[in-house]
């Protein structure tokens, strides 16, 4: 130590002062740049650096990801480690033009869609970066096309009635209305594809009320009285077809449920059982409580369902093809819709069937507690 006194002893403590200052610098840029690797390993899109000499600098945890092999390879040639042609192209576009590139590229090894920006990243004069941004788009695509699907869906199977309508109307129109045997078939034809559109149209409103109602409203129901209510309602059809009801639930069952939604798939399993079955035909429906979940069931002794069908009948639009369905007059939106309302009330729907024999439509739904304040409503 020098002495205040001493010549040099203001020198000194200048150079200790820089000494410092170097030394909390040095300290500062280690903690920022372990910050900037943390965040960049922490990122859920694809990052790779890539130096002048294409060489790999820096490649996040993501991008190894979805490049389904290690890709941190500092040093390594970008272009002997990524096994996509379209991708490896675009980088070196990149390098050729100095210019940021853009495109969607499908991995043809796992068949992913990833957003590629290539960023041309300008360090100095004659140095530069390149940065390899890989977003997934995957389930976003597949969204998408499930929307295009539909709405061809959608459009396909709203022509049918209404290209039977407008014919059968013209036909009519220009003389038909004349004879009087062609007059009533023509307009029963009219009126049968126009219930048709209706149904359709509701099973349509459905499907897309449920995504934009998603939240439960619950109450607690007395499942027997409940379905009596239902089933009053298909009178018209039970008695033409003189089906047997057996409302087989224990008269004293509550349980919580969503009052509207389970309402609609109540109506849905009920309605195939009743349309999907012989005259004088018979249904049961009954429930079973467990320790956490709840069993509805609808059995009937219908036509039944062939094996290979049992899981497509829950798709939007399937109907099983025999001669015997078709006439049924149905949209093959009704399960489809079923199945979702049961997720949306956290549970799950099966099916056994043997045709000839019959079917049984199984919902599991999990029991739900009223909130203290809705009064009167015993633990489920
Ligand atoms: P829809 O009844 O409008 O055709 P659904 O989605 O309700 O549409 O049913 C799909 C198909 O599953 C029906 O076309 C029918 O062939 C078959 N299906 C549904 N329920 C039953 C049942 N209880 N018994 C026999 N077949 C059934």
């Amino acid at each position: 130590m020098l002495a205040p006194t001493d010549r040099y002893y203001q020198l000194a403590q200048s150079i200790n002062q820089i000494q410092s200052l170097q030394r909390n610098l040095a300290k500062s840029f280690v903690t920022q740049q372990r910050g900037y690797f943390s965040l960049i390993e922490y990122l859920t899109i694809g990052v790779m650096v890539l130096d002048q000499d294409q060489k790999i600098y820096l490649s996040n945890h993501a991008m190894s990801e979805l490049m389904e092999r290690e890709m941190n390879l500092p040093g390594e040639i970008y272009a002997n480690e990524l096994r996509n042609y379209d991708l490896s192209r675009l980088i070196e576009k990149t390098y050729q033009t100095k210019k940021e590139q853009h495109a969607e590229i499908k991995l043809d090894f796992n068949n992913k869609i990833v957003d590629s920006h290539i960023v041309f990243v300008p360090v100095s004069h004659h140095h530069f970066l390149v940065m390899v941004l890989l977003y997934d788009i995957t389930e976003l695509k597949e969204i998408e096309q499930m929307q295009l699907d539909f709405v061809s869906n959608v459009s396909h199977e709203l022509k049918t009635p209404i290209t039977a309508i407008t014919g059968f109307s013209e036909t009519l129109l220009n003389g038909a209305a004349d004879d009087p045997t062609a007059l009533k078939e023509f307009l029963k034809i009219i009126h049968q594809e126009s219930q048709k559109l209706t149904a359709l149209v509701e099973d349509i409103l459905s499907l897309a009320r449920i995504s934009a109602n998603a939240e439960l409203k619950t109450d607690q129901i007395s499942l027997f009285p409940y379905l009596q209510e239902i089933i009053q309602t298909f009178k018209p059809e039970i008695d033409k077809k003189q089906i047997r009801i057996f409302n087989e639930v224990p008269p004293a069952f509550k349980i919580v449920v969503d009052y509207n939604k389970f309402r609609h798939v109540v109506n849905n399993l009920l309605q195939n059982a009743i349309k999907y079955n012989d005259p004088t035909g018979s249904v049961w429906l009954s429930s079973t409580q467990f320790s956490k979940t709840w069993e509805f069931k609808v059995r009937d002794n219908g036509w039944g369902i062939a094996n290979d069908q049992r899981e497509r009948i829950f798709e939007r639009f399937y109907r099983i093809d025999t001669s015997r369905s078709k006439q049924t007059g149905g949209t093959g939106l009704g399960l489809s819709v079923v199945k979702e309302y049961v997720a949306a009330m956290g549970g799950t729907i099966k099916v056994t069937s043997q045709v000839g024999v019959g079917s049984e439509f199984t919902v599991t739904l999990p029991l739900i507690q009223k909130r203290k304040q809705d009064s009167g409503v015993k633990q489920a």
